[in-house]
């Protein structure tokens, strides 16, 4: 008798490890592993979810519509093309299951979000990772991975686990290259954290063409990781190829209430954004003091190398900044096993992130 098995590709799967959050035997561990928001949810999200405790018996709306008609108006969309998800992850897992056949093949950059491989292989397609020059996309090289088999072309931009970034102009010269059948999806989930002048979301092109997405997140910037809520501007067609394949109540009512209390608090993201402002140059800056390699970044963390020179190695850094009480992101599922990613803390935690890192520059050398 054989058992049950699961489509090719299933079974190839590296499943999805989530950032660290504990060190033993502390409760006061710096969790900086996940790129979640350093100052909370708006406390305005955390009242909407306590007056929710009283509804638990209600299903949720399944169509999202007070929240999909306040991010199309916060943001001048037509609310047909807004769509929300459990999360952005559901929005790749589901649009790859819609669009990739067994076979068909998904390109993104070499260091790009772990989720588009995963989602391409849940579907038996394959991921085909296109080199990246200075851990920040190419154009070029996407466009050159792309074959007749090609379904769908990811890119986080900002990336991470890099923070790097790739223009507005750069953006364009993608989708512009490619055929219309093959859907660009521009995953803008630290879209908030970037002021640069020569970036741009995605979504004047999501406006222009019939084949772009542009995926976003209450996750990082508005602190709602916890409860799962993506959303993405589509084209219509896009919008409702989604909604025949989530699940009909893919976005929980706490979800649903919370984000819509966050758009609304216009206050706490200046806040939000005005700290990251701060702290990723300060941290970029420190790094750098000590001598240790650091990806410009333009998102809510940053990427140092730890193996650039003799005596220092990533495992041995993550074992004492752990014994520091503080939590990095190792990056080997990203092929990027020298490195680790720090999200910005608070100002006491991103302090302690630098000593803890000094002194172990510092017990490398001696
Ligand atoms: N895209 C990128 C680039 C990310 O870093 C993350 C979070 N790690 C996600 C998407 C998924 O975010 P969420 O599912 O929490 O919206």
């Amino acid at each position: 008798m054989s058992s049950p098995s699961p489509i090719p590709g299933v079974l190839d799967i590296a499943p999805y490890v989530g950032g660290d959050s504990k060190v033993e035997g502390r409760d006061d561990a710096i969790k900086l592993s996940s790129n979640e928001s350093a100052l909370g949810a708006s406390p305005r999200a955390r009242e909407a979810v306590r007056k929710l405790a009283d509804e638990l018996e209600r299903y949720p709306d399944g169509g999202s519509n007070a929240l999909r008609h306040a991010l199309a108006e916060a943001n001048g969309m037509d609310p047909a093309r807004v769509i929300t998800g459990n999360g952005s992850d559901e929005i790749i897992s589901v649009l790859t299951h819609a669009y990739v056949a067994p076979g068909d093949e998904v390109v993104h950059s070499q260091h790009g979000f772990l989720m588009y491989p995963i989602s391409t292989r849940a579907c038996g397609g394959k991921p085909i990772a296109a080199p990246e020059n200075d851990y920040t996309a190419s154009v070029d090289a996407m466009l050159a991975a792309v074959t007749p088999r090609t379904k769908i072309v990811f890119v986080a931009n900002p990336n991470n686990p890099t923070g790097t970034y790739l223009s507005a102009d750069e953006l364009a010269r993608l989708r512009a290259g490619l055929r219309d059948d093959v859907l660009l999806v521009i995953d803008a989930a630290y879209a908030e954290f970037v002021s640069r002048n020569d970036y741009g979301t995605g979504r004047e092109l999501v406006d222009r063409f019939d084949n772009v997405v542009m995926t976003r997140t209450f996750s990082k910037i508005y602190g709602l990781a916890a409860l799962r809520l993506g959303w993405a501007y589509c084209p219509t067609e896009v919008a409702q190829v989604f909604h025949r394949v989530r699940g009909p109540f893919n976005v929980n009512a706490a979800a649903q209430a919370a984000g819509l209390a966050a758009l609304a608090d216009t206050d706490f993201l200046d806040t939000a954004r005005r700290h990251n402002d701060t702290w990723v140059p300060w941290l970029t800056d420190a790094f750098d003091k000590l001598g240790l390699e650091v990806i410009p970044s333009v998102g809510n963390f940053v990427t140092v190398r730890f193996d650039g020179k003799p005596g220092l190695s990533p495992e041995a850094a993550t074992a004492f900044l752990k014994s520091r009480g503080v939590i990095g992101r190792g990056l080997v599922p990203y092929q990027m096993p020298g490195w680790l990613r720090f999200t910005v803390g608070k100002e006491a935690e991103n302090r302690t992130l630098v000593a803890a890192t000094a002194e172990y520059l510092q017990s490398a050398d001696g």
